[in-house]
């Protein structure tokens, strides 16, 4: 008699690893199955199951794959061309599922991006257009002549399922000629806006925060040095409260410029941490400063930051930001973007894990997150430690494992 055909309920079963799921409220041991590239179930222990493989992860912990809300793949030319990074490369192996290239396209040139970038990896790309027309591929960036409201925002309702909100940087002009083009384009679309500008004697920074941005709309690199908001005695303004208490969002954008441990820990000791953390990732801040997502994400816990908190602001916050609440999630239903993580704790910090930051300094912090294993709709892309692989000893001589 043939077997009777084995029913699979799940494709793929994370057991036992500790589910940090902001969006839904988890936090706690539970089991994480996935069936056809989307999450089928998370529980307290998933019984049995049929699942395909079944992949041990206690004492690790289970997240929705991150969101890297600022983030360079795109833009070369120009005195950009250090700036593209593989999109794939970068974020496979950092449990980043999600990452939003920062206004590397404008609109005259969004083609570019979305042919050879967006549909090019497997990793999910997705846009801040550049308020100006040519993106960061030249130098416009510069020039108001360049600033198009209407084509821009017209470009993004097109391509809604790609851009996500606008970009304003790199103005070194002396007004709010950047800011309040890509705002007015926001306005538009109906998008927010992520702004890196530089203040000036005219574009004051509080006036930035407090009357140009909208509620929504996103500060980047607030932890650089450009922003004198700390005082003499490293208080945070007042200011500063009272922009986020309008719903200015502050994004950390860490790159090779803009995360100073010397800003972020009086700040966070004095609870002004991240709203959403990002890594500014661009060849320029992948060696030195590191700036991937577990190794920021490291830092601010080195700082004071609770992982809660951390994941929460790498995929929860992100995806409600550029409002795309269907991805940094663990939902049943949801395409199964999984991230495992290790965190290491050293006894002191003295005896713990060196960081380097974006003002040249370094810190010894008691904590170190590493990725472990990452899933994009449901297939395992990376797996340090081989997870989910069965050992060669207990295999035939010449056929590949499943
Ligand atoms: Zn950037």
């Amino acid at each position: 008699m043939p077997a009777a055909p084995v029913t699979t309920k799940y494709d793929l079963m994370l057991r036992g690893g500790w589910v940090i799921d902001p969006a839904n409220g988890r936090d706690g041991p539970m089991d994480v199955a996935i069936l056809g590239g989307k999450i089928a179930a998370v529980d307290r222990e998933i019984r049995d199951v049929g699942a395909l493989k079944v992949v041990d992860v206690s004492g690790r912990y289970v997240t929705p794959g991150l969101i890297d809300l600022h983030a360079h793949f795109y833009g070369g030319g120009g005195g950009y061309k250090d700036f593209e990074m593989n999109p794939d490369m970068y974020a496979i192996p950092n449990g980043t599922t999600t990452v939003v290239d920062a206004g590397g396209a404008g609109w005259m040139n969004y083609g570019g991006f979305i042919d050879r970038v967006v549909h090019g990896y497997r990793t999910r790309v997705l846009g801040l257009l550049n308020i100006c027309a040519y993106g960061m591929h030249t130098h416009h960036e510069n020039d108001p002549k360049s600033f198009m409201p209407e084509d821009c925002a017209r470009t993004i309702c097109e391509n809604s399922g790609v851009f996500v909100g606008i970009k304003t940087a790199h103005y070194m002009q002396p007004g709010y000629e950047s800011v309040d083009a890509a705002v007015n384009a926001g306005e538009i679309a109906g998008v927010p806006v992520m702004m890196d500008s530089w203040p000036s004697d005219i574009r004051k920074y509080p006036d930035m925060i407090l009357k140009h941005l909208r509620p929504g709309d996103i500060h980047t690199h607030f932890y650089a040095q450009q922003f004198p908001w700390l005082g003499a005695d490293k208080t945070v303004a007042p200011y500063m409260w009272q922009a986020r208490k309008r719903g200015v969002i502050f994004d950390v954008g860490h790159g090779a410029g803009s995360f100073w441990f010397r800003i972020a820990a009086p700040a966070i000791a004095q609870g002004f941490g991240p709203d959403t953390i990002s890594t500014d990732a661009h060849s320029g801040s992948f060696y030195m400063q590191r700036a991937t997502m577990p190794v920021t994400i490291s830092k601010l816990l080195c700082l004071g930051i609770s992982l809660q908190e951390a994941i929460d602001r790498s995929t929860r916050v992100p995806a409600k930001v550029i409002r795309r609440t269907d991805i940094g999630t663990l939902s049943v239903g949801a395409e199964a973007d999984v991230a495992v993580f290790e965190l290491e704790r050293a006894l002191s910090p003295d005896t713990g894990f060196g960081y380097v930051d974006s003002g040249g300094a370094m810190m010894n912090g008691d904590k170190r997150l590493t990725c472990a294993m990452t899933i994009r709709a449901g297939n395992v892309l990376y797996d340090r430690e081989g997870l989910s692989r069965p050992d060669y000893r207990g295999l035939g001589n010449y056929k590949k494992a499943e």
